[in-house]
C-alpha cells in the first residue's frame, strides 16, 4: 500500500497524524466539483466511534461532515454511513442523524448491520419469523416487507413461563401487557426464521426462548425439528459506546447462543451473519455511492442499478476498529482506502498490526480534510 510506506519512511504514525491538521480546507470546494459534475469518490463512515459515542457527536464529525455539502445544504460529496449498528428502520436513523450531526441525511446514505436483511423478503415474505434486538426490530423488519413478523417481546409474551426469570425483570409490562390476544397461533404454527436484527437486550430470555425455536423447528415445548434459519445483522465482538471501555456486541451474544446450542443439541448450530468486514457490505456500499445523485434538490438516489456517469475511482472507509472496519476494506480491495481513527475502539499510537490502514487519523475531520486536499489535488493535475 503506497500510503503505509509513506508513512515508513516519515517516521512515524504520530508524525503523520500531526501532519494531517494542515490539511484544513483551505482550498474551495467548488475545485472539485466544476459544472455540476460529481466527483469521482465517495467516503463510507462508520458511525460509533467516529461520528458519534452515544449520542454525542466526537472528532469534529458535524464540522467535517459539512464540508461535504455546499452552503445550501445540497450534498456535493456522495457520502454514506455504513454501520453495524441499528434497531431502527434506516429512515428513523437518518432523522436523527440529520439532528445530530446539522446535516440533510436521506434514508438511503444510511447502511445499517441489518440492511441486507431485505434480500430475504423473497423468501419469508408470508411466514411467521420472530425479530430480536433493541429498538424497533420488528417495525424494521415490516419496514423492509415481512409480513408475519413478531418481536421476541411480543413472541415470548405467548408462552405462559417460558422464561422463569421473567418474574424478576425490572419490566415485566412487555411480558403481560400482549399474552391475552396473540396475532398468531404460536402452538401450531412453526416460526420459519430467526433475525437478530439489533443487540438484544434481555439475553437470559433471548438465548432461552432461542434455543426453544431454534431446537423444535420453530415450536417451543414441542419435540426435537430441524433448526429454522437463524440470521445476525452483525458479528462484532465489541464495540465503542458511551462508556469508557467497549461494551460486548452481537458477536459475543451469538458465541453465548451458539455455545449454550452446542451444548443441548446434537447438531452444531446453523446460522448467517451479516454486516462487516464481509466484502459484499462494501460492494453494496460501492453501488450505493455510485447510484447517489448530488447537486439534485433533494439529493436523490437513482433507481437500482443505474449508475451516474462514470463510477466512483475512489472509495474511502473512515472506522475505529481494525478488525470490522479495515479489514472490510482491505478484503474488499481497489478501490478502497482505510482511514483507522483514534476516538473509538482502537487508541494505538502506531499502525494497527493485525489490520493495518492506510493512514492513521487522530479523527473523522482528519480524514476528511485528507481526502478534500488530496482529491482537490489530483483534480488539479487532470
Ligand atoms: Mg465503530
Amino acid at each position: 500500500m503506497r500510503f503505509r510506506s509513506i508513512l515508513r519512511v516519515s517516521g512515524g504514525r504520530t508524525k503523520s497524524a500531526f501532519s494531517l491538521s494542515r490539511f484544513e480546507a483551505k482550498r474551495p470546494l467548488s475545485q472539485l466539483c466544476t459544472n455540476h459534475e460529481r466527483p469521482s469518490f465517495g467516503i463510507a463512515f462508520d458511525i460509533d466511534g467516529v461520528i458519534l459515542r452515544g449520542r454525542k457527536p466526537i472528532g469534529n464529525s458535524p464540522q467535517a461532515l459539512r464540508k461535504l455539502y455546499d452552503e445550501s445544504g445540497t450534498l456535493k460529496i456522495p457520502f454514506l454511513f455504513l454501520t453495524n449498528g441499528g434497531g431502527v428502520p434506516e429512515s428513523k436513523r437518518a432523522s436523527e442523524l440529520s439532528e445530530l450531526l446539522g446535516v440533510n441525511v436521506l434514508p438511503s446514505q444510511v447502511v445499517q448491520g441489518h440492511s441486507p436483511f431485505k434480500k430475504l423478503v423473497k423468501s419469508f415474505e408470508n411466514e411467521l419469523i420472530v425479530a430480536i434486538g433493541k429498538g424497533e426490530p420488528a417495525n424494521v423488519m415490516a419496514e423492509y416487507g415481512f409480513k408475519k413478523v413478531l418481536s421476541m417481546d411480543e413472541y415470548a409474551s405467548y408462552f405462559d413461563n417460558i422464561d422463569p426469570l421473567a418474574p424478576y425483570k425490572m419490566s415485566p409490562n412487555d411480558i403481560t401487557s400482549t399474552a391475552s390476544s396473540p396475532r398468531y397461533d404460536v402452538s401450531s404454527e412453526r416460526v420459519q426464521a430467526a433475525f437478530v436484527v439489533s443487540d438484544p437486550v434481555d439475553w437470559s430470555r433471548d438465548i432461552q426462548v432461542l434455543c426453544d425455536i431454534l431446537r423444535t423447528g420453530g415450536l417451543p415445548g414441542k419435540e426435537i425439528g430441524h433448526q429454522p434459519p437463524l440470521y445476525f445483522a452483525a458479528d462484532d465482538l465489541e464495540y465503542q459506546a458511551a462508556f469508557s471501555s467497549e461494551r460486548l456486541g452481537m458477536g459475543a451474544f451469538r458465541i453465548a447462543l451458539e455455545s449454550i446450542f452446542n451444548r443441548i443439541h446434537p447438531d452444531a448450530l446453523q446460522y448467517t451473519s451479516f454486516g462487516k468486514p464481509h466484502p459484499f457490505v462494501f460492494k453494496n456500499a460501492e453501488n450505493i455511492l455510485n447510484q447517489l445523485q448530488p447537486f439534485s434538490r433533494d439529493n436523490q438516489v437513482v433507481k437500482d442499478g443505474d449508475a451516474i456517469g462514470h463510477p466512483l475511482t475512489s472509495l474511502y472507509m473512515i472506522g475505529d476498529n481494525p478488525a470490522v472496519d479495515i479489514k472490510g476494506a482491505q478484503q474488499a480491495g481497489h478501490p478502497w482506502f482505510s482511514f483507522l481513527t483514534r476516538t473509538g475502539v482502537f487508541r494505538g499510537n502506531e499502525n494497527h498490526e493485525k489490520y493495518p490502514a492506510d493512514l492513521v487519523v487522530d479523527t473523522v475531520e482528519d480524514a476528511v480534510n485528507y481526502i478534500l486536499d488530496k482529491e482537490i489535488t489530483s483534480s488539479r493535475k487532470i
